[in-house]
């Protein structure tokens, strides 16, 4: 199991796109698992939240700041827990991407595949 990464607010950070985010009127318990949630039922959670993300104006913007602050918690950007674990895990430490725009570059892959129909599960 891949060691849970500390959260690193960027230096460069900006906050302003929360201001647009489509979460804002929705639940937030739908984006951060309650303890001890397994299996479907926070696959069906994660889903929800993705579905949101998927049509929010600032999806990729929320995807770089999670990715560049090593969020361990919660859907950011379409990006479940999980979906960022494998992008830490492919990232070379040395080279973090940290500054703005960066995190969304090196993780544009994921952060496409996070709202597919397979991830939303519409396949
Ligand atoms: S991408 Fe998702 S988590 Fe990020 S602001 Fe938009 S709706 Fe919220």
């Amino acid at each position: 199991m891949p060691q849970q990464p500390l959260a690193q607010v960027p230096t460069d950070a900006r906050w302003f796109w929360q201001d647009y985010g489509s979460c804002r009127s929705a639940d937030p318990l739908l984006f951060f698992h309650p303890q001890n949630e397994r299996g479907s039922a926070r696959l069906r959670r994660d889903r929800a939240a993705k579905l949101i993300c998927a049509s929010c104006p600032v999806r990729v913007e929320c995807a770089d700041y999670a990715v560049r602050a090593r969020e361990p918690y919660g859907v950011w950007g379409g990006l479940s827990e999980e979906d960022r674990e494998q992008i830490y895990a492919r990232l070379d430490a040395r080279h973090y991407p940290r500054r703005e725009g960066e995190g969304a570059r090196a993780a544009a892959r994921e952060i496409a595949e996070a709202i597919s129909p397979r991830a939303l599960g519409i396949a």
